[in-house]
């Protein structure tokens, strides 16, 4: 039986193995592999049917040596406080491995969004703010869309950290609606990100994009656009997965000649899951939800949520997968990185792959310390940039230094963080 970790011991198992590599001092690791704050409160709502419920939020501020805090806020009925203190540790080791000047943050609601109207959703995000409006900003720890969170309720959070405040502070927040102090190309930065990564990993094999095929786990956010950017490229996706919020079970939906994009998008619901009825009419193959990992292709993406690939499904991974580009946060579990080194897959790690969101947030607020917006090929450009050389960085330390790609982002990150702490005269 495979070891089921959770994501925070994942998260310090893979921080422990490289802080031996680093030869980490004591202190270091102490700092290093545990939030510095944690959040913890209660937000009272007035249902629409006149009761009231009390929803648990937090917030993990992991490390701000490097600059203020950064990372989403998710809203989901699983949601644990482990969760959101790995997730903003892998948020540190993310804006360290592309070079932004943030450290790393997460929050979170424990609630279902398709369970409320948008009323209830409104007074979560006040409520949320009104916890935690003086640990939070501009200049100490920015929030952003994550999970079943969108730029409306950014927008919402916005204005009440602004009544609180009694002032205008457009950069408190990121994936905020355009027009509304966001930046344009913050929707598809995720997904286009992964795949600039992807691209620049054929490069380095040799093989042309147009030659290949993925498949990949989830249709939201990150898999849509990281799908879209794919097809320009050439590339073909035969199979995709989401959940299924009436079956409560995943699906995953194929079609050799590779899925159709906008088609899917017409009978996908907004959090991203797809109608399968109208998709068997389309000619999808419908089958079991964990099937998409099984698929014959030369790229998987898993694009949903963390401990997705396990001992148990990593060996279902055909022998002709040659790249996994980590969309989602912790999709893999140590036990699983093991079989990927074995089949000698090239692994483009989590916290690289999927740092387009959070480059792109840097960007928008940038953009909006400069209350000057870009054109979205500007943004598209600057993405590319930091992407591409975040990428190469990590290839080459792993190459040189016959490193897995996961253990060489985190050489990279790990070395800066801990340095910015020292030269702050933390450790
Ligand atoms: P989303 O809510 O837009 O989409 C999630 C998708 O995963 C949906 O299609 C859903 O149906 C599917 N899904 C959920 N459970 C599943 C399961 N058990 N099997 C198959 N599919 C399942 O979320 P998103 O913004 O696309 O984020 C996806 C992942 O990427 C998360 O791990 C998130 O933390 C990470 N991420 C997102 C961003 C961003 O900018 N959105 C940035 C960095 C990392």
């Amino acid at each position: 039986m495979s070891k089921t970790f959770n994501a925070f011991e994942m998260a310090q198992k893979q921080f422990d193995d490289v802080a031996e590599i680093l030869s980490l001092d004591e202190a270091t690791r102490d700092l290093l592999r545990t939030p510095i704050r944690e959040y913890h409160f209660s937000i009272p709502i007035k249902m629409d049917d006149g009761t009231s419920k009390v929803f648990k939020g937090y917030r993990c501020q992991h490390n701000d040596a490097r600059g203020p805090g950064k990372g989403g806020i998710r809203f989901h009925p699983q949601e644990t406080i482990d969760t959101v203190r790995a997730l903003s540790m892998w948020m540190t080791w993310k804006c360290a491995v592309v070079d932004i000047p943030l450290g790393g943050s997460k929050g979170g609601v424990i609630c279902d969004p398709h369970n409320l109207s948008e009323r209830e959703q409104e007074q979560i995000c006040r409520g949320w703010v009104r916890q935690i409006a003086r640990d939070v900003g501009p200049l100490r720890d920015i929030p952003a869309p994550d999970v079943m969170t969108n730029a409306q309720h950014m927008l919402w959070m916005l204005d009440e950290y602004e009544t609180i405040h009694g002032a205008q502070y457009p950069g408190m927040i990121t994936g905020k609606p355009v027009g509304m102090g966001g930046s344009l190309g913050r929707t598809e930065a995720t997904g286009y990100g992964v795949i600039f990564t992807v691209r620049e990993a054929l490069k380095e094999m040799n093989i042309k994009p147009e030659e290949t095929t993925a498949s990949v786990q989830g249709f939201g956010n990150v898999a849509q656009y990281a799908i879209q950017l794919y097809n320009q490229l050439g590339g073909k996706v035969i199979c995709v997965s989401c959940w299924d919020q009436a079956d409560n079970k995943s699906y995953s939906f194929k079609k050799d000649s590779g899925v159709k994009i906008k088609e899917l998008l017409e009978i996908t619901d907004r959090f991203g899951g797809i109608d399968k009825n109208k998709a068997k009419e389309m000619g999808y193959e419908i089958l079991e939800g964990g099937d998409w990992i099984k698929q014959d292709v030369d790229i998987l993406i898993p694009a949903a949520l963390e401990n997705q690939i396990t001992k148990e499904t990593a060996a279902l991974i055909s022998s002709k997968v040659k790249i996994i580009a980590e969309g989602a946060n912790g999709p893999t579990t140590p036990e699983a990185d093991e079989i990927i080194k074995s089949k000698k897959i090239h692994l483009i790690p989590d916290f690289l792959a999927n740092a387009g969101g959070v480059t792109c947030s840097y960007f928008e607020q940038v953009q909006c310390n400069m209350n000057y917006y870009w054109e979205k090929d500007e943004v598209f450009g600057k993405l590319d940039v930091k992407m591409t050389s975040a990428y190469l960085d990590v290839s080459k330390l792993a190459r040189d230094k016959k490193l897995f790609m996961r253990d060489a982002a985190y050489v990279i990150s790990i070395n800066k963080v801990a340095q910015a702490s020292k030269d702050r005269g933390w450790i």
